[in-house]
């Protein structure tokens, strides 16, 4: 059985050691921890995340819309990700998926 080790996402941001694997094939997926995270778990950061994560797939789908209208247009369906990550914050990145896909 193979499997896939995991890092904590904040490791370098927070100094947190969190380590954590998986085994492939498994169902339904467990995640065992190796070393407990330093920090509380932030739902915020998984928020922000599918929101970046949604943004980066119509930017490099091809889409010929300006970025702020991108933008505006999943801000309607994640709203709480457009909170946590205003516009100003994330239009390089944008620019930067948008011009990869080209
Ligand atoms: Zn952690």
């Amino acid at each position: 059985m193979r499997k896939w080790y995991l890092r904590c996402s904040k490791a370098s941001k927070l100094g947190c050691k969190a380590r954590g694997n998986f085994t492939l094939n498994e169902r339904p997926r467990k995640v065992v921890l190796t070393h407990p995270h330093n920090h509380p778990q932030d739902y915020n950061d998984e928020v922000a995340l599918r929101f970046m994560k949604r943004l980066k797939m119509v930017c490099t789908s091809g889409v010929n819309l300006p970025l702020k209208t991108i933008y505006q247009d999943i801000a309607k369906t994640y709203p709480e990700g457009a909170n946590l990550k205003p516009y100003c914050s994330v239009r390089s990145s944008m620019a930067r998926w948008k011009m990869a896909e080209a």
